[in-house]
């Protein structure tokens, strides 16, 4: 399996070349050449194994491909429960159960997993660096968290996200350093694709990115759409229908592939907050982009999903790719009403971004669709709990996983939304 990128200005690569790159050369992302179908007849039932079989055609001609069993009993040791909610036919797939309580933990880990044992150990430390409105920053500093050979840089704009979030990305120490940016989430990411592409910074310190454009992210997350499909199928008999709470898109594109590769999964909503680019292009608008507007479900602030580039590969025809997938966008006093109402409702106390889904689910109903959802249930109601808790009226407890992290010390930095602040930090000594 070789893989291209979406601009068509690079050769086919390997895995390896495709991992270690992050984005393709000419600006593109990396997509499979094509996409294989899964040995599902192979697939068992532990969330490692199932991502294994999955993987494997992917991993093909890769250095790790004798790894790839290790890889995912490692990065995938914490289940993805499919919760029945209290309404008929609808279920949560609970993705929250990992170190920092949201998603991205599985696809982190993974990655991590993949670029230690990729990497030349005589080689000099790289530093990660991630620019977070939240969630991101987290996953990434745990599975980076005390691993030889890696640093993390983690900025996040101070201020904007919750007192728990951002005691959740200072919390780690040692090789992970948090940085927080007088400014916003756009001001870290122009800082952070700015240090990338320095190529006087890159000769003196080794650079790495861990964001959701990797591949080492997206393939991985196919997993549990596929573990959740399987196990319904073989209950049901049918197929189960998702909907996403939707950012940058990655998450559902995930889905999308699993359902390629021939997962009995049925339809797919991306259901997003009040940044409604997609839900514009599904109704038949132009795909318009948009400056990021801010929402109680911030991890899904995103104005320009960059995932669309690849749908985009995979569906040139505007036609096509409407009719692959739904979109729904749920604004901040629809969210909040939902995570009021969720506990008599479907039985949960939802994270401001599952109740987008959960939102979503609830219009389906009322527009008469009986079928079997599952609204991927992105992180734990605990950690937005400054939001949450008001609304429910009483305290939502961390998970252990999330708690033990939580009990850690803070050790963050002020940094100047400025980009000689950051290039003079990454240029001091690692601890
Ligand atoms: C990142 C994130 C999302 C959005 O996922 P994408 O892959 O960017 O679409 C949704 N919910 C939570 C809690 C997140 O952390």
């Amino acid at each position: 399996m070789r893989f291209v990128s979406t601009r068509g200005g690079v050769a086919a690569t390997s895995l390896d070349a495709a991992l270690a790159a992050g984005l393709a050369p000419d600006g593109g992302l990396y997509v499979p050449e094509s996409v294989p179908v899964a040995d599902v007849a192979a697939v068992g039932a532990p969330l490692a194994q199932t991502a294994a079989v999955l993987l494997a055609p992917y991993f093909a001609q890769s250095r790790l491909h004798e790894q790839l069993d290790d890889i995912c009993r490692i990065a995938f040791d914490f289940p993805a429960p499919l919760r029945p909610l209290a309404s008929t036919e609808a279920y949560l797939l609970e993705l929250f159960h990992g170190p920092t309580a949201a998603f991205k933990d599985y696809a982190a880990r993974f990655l991590a997993e993949c670029l230690a044992r990729l990497r030349d150990p005589a080689a000099p430390a790289t530093t990660i660096l991630v620019a977070t409105s939240g969630d991101t920053g987290a996953a990434v500093g745990a599975a980076f968290h005390r691993r030889p050979g890696f640093n993390v840089a983690i900025l996040y704009p101070q201020g904007r996200v919750s007192p728990r979030q951002a005691h959740g990305l200072e919390c780690f120490g040692d090789n992970v350093r948090a940085y927080r940016v007088a400014g916003t989430f756009d001001d870290c990411q122009r800082l952070v694709k700015q240090a990338l592409t320095d190529e006087a910074l890159r000769a003196r310190v080794a650079l790495g990115s861990a964001n959701s454009i990797s591949l080492g992210r997206l393939l991985p997350q196919a997993a549990y759409y596929a573990q959740a499909a399987l196990q319904f199928h073989a209950a049901h008999g049918e197929r189960l229908n998702f909907i996403v709470p939707t950012g940058n898109l990655g998450n559902a594109l995930a889905g999308w592939l699993a359902r390629r590769m021939g997962l009995p999964i049925g339809d797919i909503v991306l259901a997003s907050n009040a940044n409604d680019v997609l839900p514009r292009y599904f109704a038949g608008a132009d795909y318009a982009p948009h400056p990021t507007v801010a929402t109680l479900a911030n991890a899904m602030d995103v104005g320009a999903p960059s995932n669309f580039e690849r749908l985009r590969w995979w569906h040139p025809d505007d036609a096509a790719l409407r009719a692959a997938l739904r979109a729904d966008s749920v604004d901040d006093a629809q969210i909040r009403d939902t995570i009021r109402t969720a506990p008599q409702r479907h039985g949960v106390v939802p994270c401001p971004h599952t109740a987008v889904g959960l939102r979503a689910l609830e219009r389906l109903r009322d527009a008469g669709d009986a079928r079997p959802w599952a609204v991927v249930a992105t992180a734990h109601a605990a950690k937005f709990d400054s939001i949450v808790e008001p609304l429910v009226g009483h305290a939502v407890a961390p998970p252990p996983a999330l708690a033990d992290w939580l009990a850690r010390p803070a050790h963050g930095q002020s940094l100047a939304a400025d980009y000689d602040a950051l290039r003079a930090a990454l240029l001091r000594p690692s601890p």
